[in-house]
């Protein structure tokens, strides 16, 4: 055992702050991992407050991990104290389904055991996140991270990266695609990042005026400021794919319009309220609405790498430990450039 800092959320309802956790002993397969830094998601918010059902106290919230590693176990194959490591949104899962044996662990058949939030495979050990000094995880959930990047900028990828890569694959939008992108924020801006460098002609549909400029300088083609509502009838029926990253409860139907026939909405965003969907509204143009979860631990891999040989990181705002309840009240008014990123360096003092 060994202890660590962190900041926790106690309840619903109160502010985070300071804390004090014990993570295990390091396993014959398991990895020590020293936090340096840790993006900030709006799932951190939705969990923290409980917004997603009741969640279990004291939550210590983060899930895109970057690190150094600091001990491994007798029988860790793939990683050596010193190497840069990386994790993202689970620590393991039951590795015998068909899920699991396909490289999809995030839809694994028992479910997977979310990096916190949720509890070891045991039943009763909670699991604590990235706003913390150290971490430890089985080799097997923890990504090898590149050098060549700055470092900062590569932790909103094990969340924000994947959660757009990964849907983006698999639906293979590409050169000859009209790929909306619906929210600019953490996801939204990695989406852009991602649809551009695959090929496709990117809009950013966006609610807020102030983020035009920077739609464009992250490489979209387009921007479309969703109240513009002559813009909005224009746009109609002509998008292959809308990938929904909205984390407010919002009206589905006004973006399905804007979707061509056999034209697919991808939503990644997970608002605390559903919205409702007339069948009217898929089988006149014969749309789709698909979901995904972030992606598997291979799938993770390969965009890391990815993102390695095409030079692409998050856009971030790097902060201290102290600072995160501002932060969270800032990601609440849409106000995120695009990624808060906590430096653990701030909570080793
Ligand atoms: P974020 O950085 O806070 O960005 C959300 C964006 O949504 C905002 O920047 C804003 O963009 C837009 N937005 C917010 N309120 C809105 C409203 N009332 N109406 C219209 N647009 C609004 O959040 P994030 O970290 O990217 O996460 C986005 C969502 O994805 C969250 O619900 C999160 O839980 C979820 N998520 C899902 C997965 C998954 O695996 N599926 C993984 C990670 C996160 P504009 O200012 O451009 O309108
Ligand atoms: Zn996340
Ligand atoms: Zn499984």
């Amino acid at each position: 055992m060994s202890l660590a800092n962190a900041y926790a959320a106690q309840d619903a309802g109160t502010p985070l702050a300071p804390f004090q956790l014990e993570r295990r002993a390091v396993g014959p397969h398991d990895v020590q991992i020293e936090i340096l830094y840790c993006g900030v998601c709006h799932s951190d918010i939705h969990q923290a407050r409980s917004e997603w059902g009741p969640a279990i106290y004291p939550l210590v919230p983060g899930h895109e991990i970057v690190g150094k590693i600091t001990a491994v176990g007798d029988h860790v194959k793939n990683f050596t104290v010193g190497d840069l490591a990386g994790v993202g949104c689970f620590v393991d899962s039951c590795r015998t389904c068909d899920n699991c044996k396909a490289g999809l662990e995030q839809y694994c058949d028992e479910g997977m055991t979310s990096t916190y939030n949720d509890h070891e495979r045991d039943g009763k050990t909670p699991t604590y996140g990235g706003y913390s000094t150290q971490i430890v995880v089985d080799e097997q959930y923890t990504l090898h991270i590149s050098d060549k990047l700055p470092l900062h900028a590569v932790a909103p990828l094990l969340c924000a990266g994947i959660t757009t890569y990964s849907p983006l694959r698999y639906v293979k939008a590409g050169k000859g695609h009209k790929v909306a992108v619906l929210g600019l924020g953490g996801l939204g801006h990695m989406a852009v990042k991602f649809a551009v460098a695959f090929g496709a002609e990117v809009t950013m549909l966006s609610s807020s005026p102030s983020k035009a400029a920077d739609a464009e300088k992250l490489g979209a083609h387009h921007f479309i400021l969703t109240s513009d509502q002559e813009a909005m009838k224009q746009a109609a029926g002509t998008f292959d794919f809308i990938l929904n990253t909205v984390s407010a409860p919002h009206d589905y139907n006004i973006y399905l319009n804007l979707l061509r026939t056999n034209g697919t909405m991808i939503v990644v965003g997970v608002p605390p309220e559903a919205s409702q969907v007339p069948a009217f509204n898929l089988i006149g143009k014969r749309r789709s609405i698909i979901g995904s979860l972030i992606g598997g631990i291979a799938e993770t891999q390969e965009m890391l790498d990815f993102c390695a040989g095409h030079n692409i990181v998050s856009e971030v705002e790097v902060i201290d430990m102290s600072y995160i309840n501002e932060a969270y009240s800032r990601m609440e008014k849409s106000d995120v450039k695009y990624r808060f990123v906590i430096d653990l360096a701030s909570l080793k003092q």
